[in-house]
């Protein structure tokens, strides 16, 4: 039986450092923005080469309050990707914002093509995803928002520690937005996120809007919200920290036995200059379902990322936010597959799943 994530194997590989760790924050009995926190903000921060972080309380409150730091307002217009977490969408909703929404383009990103044409005098950012792990086009993204005047804050939630020509992701915008669910890359024990900048002001505001907008303790000067990383999860992602490359690393290679062993379905394109750092796996095959019960019934999980595109969502419908064209996203939903690709897997597994993929592919031929 194969595992879709296993983390239970990845805790028994580090168990004596979680155990003192999360032991030690009982003992010391301070539970929330406390000094793990605070040297987590610092850790992760700098692994992203970004001068502050802001650890909050999952990637969509993320995303709500860099907008909100940024000054994103009610009203004011949110450019973002179709197919993707629909955390994402609501994270410029929390912020008051209309989400705007592009279609992907053949790497699963947003198309930079199709988003100068969305732009209006009400647009204030764009929200770029690094979806399932691989960076999106940072340059002609960063280009437009120049020359429009926007703001960017990079949803890299699915991309901690991947490179866009040598560069961390979110590290390129005006923020980026991590999230540490537990079963992202760098995974908590539950739900926690980070702002990431090199803006100490955004940082600052941030700071003081994730914790209910008080200046002073008790005097609240702003409508903020309470949006707090917990000493427990910071002292978790602490120690995983420090395997986070090698893990991606093992991802990558899983990605690439994939490459080798696979024929008969569309596999997923990266480009040279960017490390993607494959947080999913994600094939195309045009009987999707009939693959997916293939697999179900030889012991193999396998999931959907995501099943239905942003735009087509009913609380997106029912909201009256513009509609979108978005013929790609669309597609995909019917067609993409995610495949176990967790740095626990043998080669084995790789094998074994690679080649009921195959046998698969054949009887279809
Ligand atoms: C996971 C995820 C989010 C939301 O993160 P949460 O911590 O679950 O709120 C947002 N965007 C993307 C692309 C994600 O994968």
């Amino acid at each position: 039986m194969v595992r879709f994530i296993d983390l239970g194997k990845e805790y028994l590989s580090i168990k004596d450092r979680i155990d003192s760790a999360m032991s030690k924050v009982v003992m010391n009995s301070k539970f929330v923005l406390g000094d793990e926190v605070s040297c987590f903000e610092n850790e992760f921060s700098r692994y992203c080469c970004c001068s502050e972080g802001i650890g909050v309380g999952n990637g969509m409150q993320a995303i709500e309050l860099a907008l909100k730091g940024l000054g994103i307002k009610s009203g004011d217009e949110v450019i973002t990707v179709a197919n993707t977490s629909y955390f994402t969408i609501l994270g410029i909703c929390a912020a008051g914002a209309v989400p705007v929404i592009v279609d992907n383009d053949a790497y699963f990103n947003i198309d930079i093509t199709k988003i100068e044409e969305k732009i209006t005098p009400k647009t204030k950012a764009i929200v770029p995803v690094h979806l399932y792990g691989q960076p999106c086009d940072m340059n002609e993204v960063l280009d437009i928002a120049r020359k429009n005047g926007l703001k960017v804050v990079e949803d890299a939630c699915q991309a901690h520690g991947a490179l866009y020509n040598g560069k961390k992701v979110g590290s390129l915008g005006d923020a980026g937005c991590f999230s540490f669910y537990e079963t992202k890359n760098l995974g908590a024990y539950g739900d926690g996120g980070m702002v990431v900048t090199n803006n100490s002001d955004l940082a600052d505001k941030v700071r003081f809007l994730r914790n209910g907008g008080q200046k002073i303790k008790n005097f609240h000067s702003e409508i903020g919200i309470n949006s707090r990383l917990d000493e427990l999860q910071a002292a978790v992602l602490r120690v995983k920290l420090d395997y986070l490359d090698n893990w991606n690393e093992r991802r990558a290679q899983n990605a690439n036995l994939y490459n080798r062993l696979l024929k008969n379905v569309i596999l997923p394109q990266s480009k040279m200059d960017r490390k993607h750092v494959y947080h999913l796996y994600v094939i195309r095959c045009s009987e999707r379902d009939h693959l997916k019960s293939h697999l179900e019934e030889r012991g193999i999980p396998s999931l959907i990322h995501y099943p239905l595109s942003a735009h087509l969502q009913e609380s997106f419908i029912n909201s009256r936010y513009p509609r979108a064209v978005c013929p790609l996203a669309e597609t995909y939903a019917h067609e993409i597959l995610s495949l176990p690709i967790h740095p626990f897997l043998d080669k084995s597994d790789i094998e074994y799943i690679s080649s009921c993929i195959e046998n698969f592919a054949k009887l279809k031929i």
